[in-house]
C-alpha cells in the first residue's frame, strides 16, 4: 500500500520545511503588484525566477506565456506517471495586492517571522498557497524520483486585478489547462485547526446612485426649508437598502432548508468574526436574527458604500448642493445575477424619491459572477482523506463572502471536473489589508495535505476522477 511511501515523502517535506519557507520568503521580496504599472517588471522578474526554480525542481516545459498587453503566466508540467494516473492541475497566483496607504508593522515586501506567523504582502494570498504545493512536489521528487500523478502548474500574474485575461490564456494555451482534476489555491480555512474546502462564492456588482435637484449650489440660509437637499435624499435612499441592523435587505434569496440547518454547524462563530474583522471592544457582531452567520456572510447579499460625493470636512460650504452620488458595492448571493439585483434595487430606489429629487442608478464596470458548487465524487473523498490525515480534522465545506473571478471562470469552463478549492489563509490573515500574514502551522499542514492528496488521487486513478 502506498501509505508508507506518502509518509516517507511527508517526512522529507517536513525536514525541508524551513527551506520551503525560505523559498517563499524569497518570492515575497518581489513587489509583484499587478495593479500598479510601475511594478509590471517586478511581476515579470518573479515569473522568470519561478520558471527557473521549477526547472531546477525537475518540472518539464517550464514556460512563461505572455500575451501582449497582459502580465504573464508561468506554466510547467510533469507527465511521466503513466496514462492511468490522473493529471492534476494546480493553480495559484504570483501577483500581489498593493500596500500603498497602509500601516505595516514590518516591511511589507520582507518576509518577517513573528511567533507562529510569517508577515508579508502575499504571504498567504497567494504565494504561500501554491508554494505549499512546491514543498510537496519537491519532496515527492526527492524521495521517489517523480510524482505519483501527472501534474500541471499554472501560476497567474493578474489575479489581484480580477484575472481579466485568464480566459484568453485558456484559449491560447489550452494544453496548459487540460487535466482530470483541478486544485485551485487561493482560499481560506475556517481556523488554523480546521481545513476548509470552498464551495461557494458571492458575486459582485457596483453601481452609482445619483440624486440631482438644482442647476447651481445655493445659499442654505436663504433657501433651506423649501428646496430639496440632495445629500439628505441620498442618505435616505441608501438607508432604504438596510434593515434596522444595517444589513442589506434588498434581494435576499431563499436558501435550501437542509443547507440552512447545517449552516449552524459551520465553525464561523461571533468570536472568530470579532477577531478576524478587528471589531473594537464595546461593539458586537450583528445579531443573527435566527439565521446562521455562515448564511449571512456566504449566501445572502450585502452592501458597502465605497465612495460618495457628500460634502467632506475640507469642503465645508453652507450650501444646498446640485447633486450628490454614492458608489455602492453589492455582494450577490451565489447564483444571483447582477441583472436580478439591479432590478430589485430599482424597485426600491426609483420610487417616491425623498424631497422629489431626481434619482438615477447606473451599473458601473464589471460584474462578477457568484459560484455554487456541489463537491461530490471520489476526488473529493480523496481530498477528505488527505486533509484529515494532514490536519487531524475533517475538511469543512465553506463559502467565501467575496468574489474571485478566476473561480467563476474555472467553474464555467471546467465545472465538469472536480475543482478542489482551498488555500492557506485563516481568519487572521488580513489578505488585501495591512500586516497580511501566513500561519506557519497552516502552511505545514498544507504541505502535508498536498503530499497526501497526490497519493490519494494516484491511488484512485484517472478513470475515477469524473465518476460520481
Ligand atoms: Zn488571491
Amino acid at each position: 500500500m502506498s501509505e508508507s511511501r506518502a509518509d516517507a515523502v511527508v517526512e522529507h517535506a517536513m525536514n525541508r520545511l524551513e527551506a520551503t519557507i525560505e523559498r517563499l520568503g524569497e518570492y515575497l521580496a518581489y513587489p509583484a503588484i499587478s495593479c500598479e504599472a510601475e511594478h509590471a517588471e517586478d511581476v515579470r522578474a518573479l515569473a522568470a525566477r519561478i520558471r527557473d526554480d521549477l526547472e531546477q525542481l525537475g518540472m518539464d516545459n517550464c514556460t512563461i506565456h505572455e500575451i501582449p498587453g497582459t502580465l504573464p503566466i508561468v506554466v510547467a508540467d510533469w507527465l511521466h506517471a503513466g496514462p492511468d494516473a490522473p493529471t492534476v492541475l494546480v493553480y495559484g497566483h504570483l501577483d500581489l495586492q498593493p500596500v500603498a496607504g497602509e500601516v505595516w508593522h514590518t516591511p511589507p515586501h520582507e518576509a518577517t517571522r513573528k511567533g507562529d506567523r510569517l508577515f508579508a504582502r502575499g504571504s498567504a494570498d497567494d504565494m504561500g498557497g501554491w508554494v505549499s504545493h512546491i514543498g510537496a512536489i519537491e519532496a515527492w521528487m526527492a524521495v521517489t524520483g517523480g510524482l505519483p500523478c501527472n501534474l500541471k502548474l499554472v501560476i497567474e500574474g493578474e489575479e489581484e486585478i480580477g484575472s481579466p485575461n485568464l480566459e484568453r490564456y485558456m484559449d491560447a494555451f489550452p494544453d496548459a489547462f487540460t487535466s482530470d482534476v483541478m486544485v485551485l489555491t487561493d482560499c481560506e480555512n475556517p481556523s488554523t485547526d480546521i481545513p476548509g474546502l470552498t464551495v461557494s462564492l458571492r458575486g459582485l456588482v457596483e453601481l452609482e446612485l445619483i440624486c440631482e435637484a438644482l442647476s447651481a449650489d445655493v445659499h442654505s440660509g436663504l433657501w433651506g426649508g423649501m428646496v430639496p437637499d440632495v445629500s439628505i435624499a441620498l442618505v435616505k435612499l441608501i438607508s432604504r437598502l438596510a434593515d434596522d441592523d444595517g444589513r442589506m435587505q434588498v434581494g435576499r434569496v431563499d436558501v435550501p432548508a437542509d443547507w440552512r440547518a447545517q449552516a449552524w454547524d459551520t465553525p464561523l462563530t461571533p468570536e472568530i468574526i470579532r477577531k478576524g474583522a478587528h471589531i473594537i471592544d464595546g461593539v458586537e457582531t450583528l445579531p443573527d436574527r435566527g439565521t446562521a452567520p455562515a448564511e449571512w456572510m456566504w449566501r445572502q447579499p450585502s452592501i458597502t458604500v465605497v465612495a460618495t460625493t457628500l460634502p467632506t470636512p475640507n469642503i465645508k460650504k453652507n450650501a444646498l448642493r446640485q447633486r450628490a452620488s454614492a458608489t455602492l458595492s453589492v455582494r450577490l448571493a451565489p447564483g444571483q445575477t447582477a441583472a436580478d439585483m439591479m432590478t430589485a434595487l430599482e424597485e426600491v430606489l426609483l420610487v417616491d424619491p425623498p424631497g422629489g429629487v431626481k434619482v438615477s442608478i447606473e451599473q458601473e464596470g464589471w460584474a462578477g459572477e457568484g459560484w455554487l458548487y456541489e463537491p461530490k465524487g471520489p476526488a473529493f473523498d480523496a481530498a477528505d482523506r488527505a486533509y484529515k490525515k494532514a490536519w487531524g480534522a475533517p475538511l469543512v465545506r465553506v463559502g467565501v463572502g467575496g468574489s474571485i473571478p478566476f473561480v467563476a471562470l474555472f467553474g464555467r469552463r471546467y465545472g465538469d471536473l472536480p475543482l478542489i478549492l482551498n488555500g492557506v489563509m485563516d481568519p487572521e490573515t488580513t489578505a488585501h489589508g495591512p500586516n497580511e500574514s501566513l500561519h506557519l502551522g497552516v502552511f505545514e499542514k498544507a504541505v502535508r495535505a498536498n503530499v497526501f492528496l497526490l497519493d490519494e488521487l494516484a491511488a484512485l486513478g484517472k478513470a475515477a476522477m469524473t465518476a460520481d
